[in-house]
């Protein structure tokens, strides 16, 4: 490669091109150039470092589960993005020369294409930027790059990160395997351990907030297990299966603790605060979007008798209201599986939720197209197995219905469900539910031309940031899903829309739910790198979504077609 870079040293950038696909061999790693970039300012080049376990302290322990593999391929993610910040890069040039990147991970601990241990070596992802003067070609510099700054990087991580940071992780895995599998057993949807930071830095960092107020379980809700690799064992809040309602005034931390279980669907780093607070992983934020578009489904447990006769069993609109957003996105995340929903009155639409007593004296029954979620909530928990976490501060309407009130008192939470059974005994209500049962969710099936990727004579799909992905011409808007919450999710649900097409799986004529069991299946079969164009390369930087994050952006496809 150095006789390659001192030739062309001084020609225009182009001719970088000719390092596409060679592989330079270091005495501990074999780098691999897979793709290089068209200019010095256009996305940064991309290439791999493989390492034969033989050269590091690799321990077969690693692999032992898959969470294990899972947490120390992201500990040595995170050892790299550290190691890359350390390393002070002394390249000038153009655009992004000399740049060193790796997919570094945020709060979350996910499955990601970042770092791949295998049984023999492990594969590192990087991207980089080739340096130029102008758009010439600086060779110097970028032998300086290859031959002293990766290499620097990856003295600085792989080849000395302690034995004591790996095992670290590796006892968290554990630690998370067996809390998930004692709320398994027990049928708790939520777990909450003492001693946790649940509220962030700011709106705009998910770092944990400094001097918070620990969190504290209620006696009634306490549990206590032990977990491998911890003398004492661990106590914490356990949210049962059911219907809890959390209250308490403005201010005093509810909407917290909701986001708090809402991202326990994700295990966290050690340090975030939420290390030990876990969620059922298919618990679904539902929220209010108005504007979204819904095609084709089946609100009418909710909505009926639409002014002007519009079909709520297969409804559509590309301009949804509060309530009928709200409807959606419940209907939707039950089609996709979802086996718990948390509300926030913050972010609901108040005719969705609640409708009193006399409101229903004024306006017949036969004029309202809303049913409210509060008559269905518990035809939802005894029909289908489905608990929600609601938090309500601002009715207690809810009060008849719920099986665990928590309430928040200066961010304290405190079990007052007998408090509540006494006021319903007390204050009955005189509203009446005309609901006798949840209604049916209706499977849909997408049709091909749903996933269009086709952008003139190309086929694209690209993604701007955490929320927006383009697919061909359209535009899917992600910004109200609030349990994405990696940029390389949102990349990884583009490169499956991508795959779904080029496959032509939407040709299957299959319900949505089987094809996000399909993706699911292959995910876990043959990895996230499966999905893209040229499998054996370096994929990009792709972290895995759940399959209602998956849901939610087909569901979020304007003019969707559906059979
Ligand atoms: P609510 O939903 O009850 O109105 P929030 O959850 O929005 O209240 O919390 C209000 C404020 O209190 C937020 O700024 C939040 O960061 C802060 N907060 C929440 N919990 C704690 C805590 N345990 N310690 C310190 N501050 C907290
Ligand atoms: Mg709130």
């Amino acid at each position: 490669m150095q006789t390659t870079l001192r030739r062309i040293d001084g020609k225009g950038y182009k001719a970088y091109k000719e390092l596409q696909h060679t592989e330079v061999h270091f005495p501990k790693y074999k780098l691999i150039i897979d793709y290089v970039q068209g200019d010095p300012f256009a996305s940064p080049s991309k290439i791999r470092i493989i390492v034969p376990n033989s050269k590091f302290r690799m321990k077969y322990e690693w692999l032992t589960s898959k969470s294990r593999k899972i947490y120390v391929e992201d500990c040595l993610t995170r050892q790299i993005a550290k190691a890359i910040k350390r390393t002070t890069s002394n390249i000038r040039g153009s655009g992004k020369s000399g740049l060193v990147l790796i997919d570094e991970p945020g709060q979350e601990i996910l499955e990601r294409t970042a770092v791949t241990i295998t049984e023999t070596e492990t594969i590192i992802c990087l991207s980089i930027g080739l340096p130029a003067n102008g758009r010439r070609i600086n060779g110097k510099e970028a032998e300086k790059l290859f031959c002293t700054i990766i290499p620097d990087v990856m003295e600085k991580s792989i080849f000395t990160v302690e034995e004591k940071t790996i095992q670290q992780v590796m006892h968290l895995a554990d630690q998370h395997d067996a809390i998930r599998a004692e709320m398994f057993a027990n049928g708790w949807v939520s777990f909450i351990a003492d001693g946790s930071i649940l509220p962030r830095e700011s709106g705009v960092s998910d770092r944990p907030l400094k001097n918070a107020i620990r969190f504290k379980s209620p006696i009634e809700n306490r549990v206590t297990f032990s977990i491998p690799h911890r003398d004492e064992p661990l106590s914490g809040m356990a949210i049962p299966k059911g219907i809890t309602l959390i209250v308490g005034g403005g201010y005093h931390g509810k909407s917290t603790l909701l986001n708090a279980i809402e991202r326990g669907v994700y295990p966290h780093i050690d340090g975030d605060g939420r290390e030990y607070v876990l969620t059922d992983p298919n618990a679904v934020k539902i929220r209010a979007e108005d504007g979204r578009s819904i095609t084709s489904v089946n609100i009418s447990p909710f909505i009926n008798n639409l002014p002007y006769g519009a079909d709520t069993e297969r409804f559509s609109t590309e301009n949804a209201s509060g309530s009928t957003s709200q409807a959606a996105n419940v209907v939707e995340a039950l089609e996709a599986g979802a086996t718990t929903l948390l509300m926030d009155e913050d972010t609901s639409a108040t005719n969705f939720m609640i409708r009193d007593h006399r409101m229903q004296e004024l306006v017949v029954q036969e004029k309202e197209p809303i049913t409210p979620f509060i008559d269905k909530i518990a035809y939802l928990r005894d029909e289908r197995d489905v608990s929600t976490i609601l938090v309500m501060g601002g009715s207690g309407d809810y009060f008849d219905v719920c099986d665990c009130c928590i309430m928040l008192d200066e961010y304290v939470p405190f079990n007052v469900t007998e408090k509540v059974k006494n006021i319903v005994a007390k204050y009955p209500m005189s509203r009446n539910n005309t609901a006798e049962s949840f209604g049916k969710v209706t499977d849909r099936i997408f049709l091909p031309n749903t996933i269009d990727t086709r952008k003139g004579n190309k086929q694209k799909v690209q993604t701007k940031g955490l929320h927006s992905i383009i697919m061909g011409r359209t535009t899917i808007d992600l910004s109200q899903v609030e349990q994405l919450v990696d940029p390389s999710q949102t990349r990884m649900i583009a490169e499956i829309l991508h795959y779904v097409d080029r496959q032509g799986w939407l040709k299957r004529n299959i319900c949505l739910k089987e094809l996000l069991a399909q993706i699911e299946n292959q995910i876990e079969k043959h990895g996230l790198a499966s999905f893209s164009k040229n499998p054996t390369e370096h994929p990009g930087e792709l972290a895995r979504p759940r399959k209602f994050e998956i849901a939610a952006t087909l569901n979020r496809i304007r003019h969707a077609k559906i059979k």
